[in-house]
């Protein structure tokens, strides 16, 4: 993701700070140098970094620390605070009935987009269709239709019409029994005025309720210019930062969006349709500092699991037996990959094993065919299990040592991830308060 090396740096140089009470000038000089390298390097606006650093610096040295807290949490909850006000605030998504336009460049993503926010929508629980008014590009019908197919909501288009207005008001019609609309618009290589008389004309028809720009990452700042170019044509709601996955930039748009007069409102990481989400500057912040993501994962789970299927009680007990494991496995697997929800854990991204990131079924079946050759104390206290015991399971199921000891090393993992998990006060809070 954007603005990893920032990430990455903080933690090691956070590691460093030790002891209770203030922190140390030195101490200070040497974390904002860290940011400094990572920001930049991520295409964050010089005078943006050098203030962020300014502010940290002042505060970390003024500020007493909350009572109870060591020097190195008081320095991550700066850092963290301003962190989260320099991406800017993210805009409030409504979860209603709307007709939706995107506009944009060519290229920006808008027909990815407009598929990725019809899977948004129907997750939410919505009745989706999206109307393709991209009559310049001559693959953009085929292209959305197909998407459409995939995220299995409605679509309408004229593949032989020149007439996007047209086209905008029969799908309106075709429509009317969904309850998100989303136009996808036709882009241009720059804003020329005949992009805009098109964008007035639709957005006339449509009667949008939201209209979000659609931006390409990889221009970096250039996107504060072009935000604030569509805003005063046309006036939007919330930008749409594309390409996240792609580029070193990303720093600079996300930064550059906090600077105009409009908001982030989703950011999109990757060419799938899953690979985009809601823009929260809090928890975009957070998991950039390695603090996790529980809010993301708690929200994913309600979704997607029954919540009789997440014993979260049994997760947080340190005393995890190998039945434990195999039903969290099951469950962690229905939320995504597994290397995706690890990054998202307060702990950070966990060491696992390479061909371990995707827990397949029939690795799960491998797993609960081993489990039955356990013994009872086995299953409930994985810790015994030593060499003699894992060839004499590996027999006895048919599979090799290998095997077992990959599913002894979840185990493991997870009984660790548990114990940090417990240990982050914070994340914990807001997490057993979604319960
Ligand atoms: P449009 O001309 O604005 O409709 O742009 P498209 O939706 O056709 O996107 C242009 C290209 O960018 C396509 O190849 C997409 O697959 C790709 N794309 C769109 N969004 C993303 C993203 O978030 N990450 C990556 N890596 N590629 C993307």
């Amino acid at each position: 993701l954007v603005l990893d090396n920032l990430g990455g740096s903080l933690k090691k140089s956070i590691r460093n700070i030790v002891g209770k009470g203030r922190i140390s000038e030195k101490d200070v000089k040497e974390l904002n140098k860290e940011i400094q390298r990572a920001l930049l390097k991520s295409d964050v606006d010089v005078r943006m970094v050098k203030a962020l650093t300014d502010r940290i610096k002042k505060r970390a040295l003024d500020e007493k620390p909350p009572k109870g807290a060591s020097a190195r949490e008081h320095i991550i909850n700066i850092v963290y605070d301003e962190l989260v006000n320099i991406v800017g605030k993210g805009t409030e998504i409504p979860v209603e009935e709307q007709d939706i336009m995107l506009v944009g460049l060519q290229g920006s993503g808008k027909t990815t987009t407009a598929a990725k926010l019809a899977y948004y929508f129907k997750n939410k629980g919505l009745k989706t269709g999206v109307i393709c008014a991209d009559t310049h590009r001559p693959g953009a019908y085929s292209q959305l239709k197909k998407l459409c197919g995939e995220v299995n909501c409605l679509f309408y288009g004229e593949q032989e019409s020149e007439d996007a207005v047209s086209v905008v008001k029969n799908g309106l019609k075709e429509l009317n029994k969904t309850e998100v609309r989303i136009v996808d618009t036709a882009g241009r290589h720059s804003l020329e005025s005949d992009l805009i008389t098109e964008m007035e004309e639709i957005e006339e028809t449509v009667g949008a309720d939201r209209t979000y720009l659609v931006i390409d990452a990889s221009i970096g700042k250039g996107v504060k210019k072009q935000a604030n170019a569509f805003n005063d044509a046309i006036g939007i709601d919330g930008v749409i930062i594309t390409k996240l996955d792609g580029t070193a930039k990303g720093g600079g748009a996300l930064t550059a969006v906090s600077e105009t007069d409009t908001k982030i409102a989703f950011i999109g990481s990757g060419e799938k349709y899953e690979e985009f989400e809601e823009f929260d500057p809090d928890s975009f912040i957070s998991r950039l500092l390695g603090m996790g993501d529980i809010q993301k994962l708690m929200h994913r789970a309600e979704e997607r699991l029954d919540p009789e299927d997440m014993d979260m009680e049994s997760m947080m007990k340190g005393d995890l037996t190998l039945k434990d494991v195999y039903q969290q496995l099951e469950s962690i697997t229905k939320l995504g990959p597994l290397k995706q929800i690890m990054s998202m854990l307060p702990t950070g991204p966990q060491k696992l094993p390479d061909d371990a990131l995707d827990i397949t079924k029939e690795k799960m079946e491998k797993f609960r065919i081993i489990m039955d050759s356990m013994t009872d104390e086995e299953l409930e206290k994985p810790q015994v299990i030593g060499s003699s015991r894992v060839k004499r399971i590996a027999r006895g199921s048919g599979t090799s040592r290998e095997e077992v000891n990959e599913l002894l090393k979840y185990h493991k993992m997870m009984k660790k991830l548990m114990k940090n998990m417990r240990g982050k006060r914070l994340p914990m809070n807001k997490m057993m308060k979604k319960f």
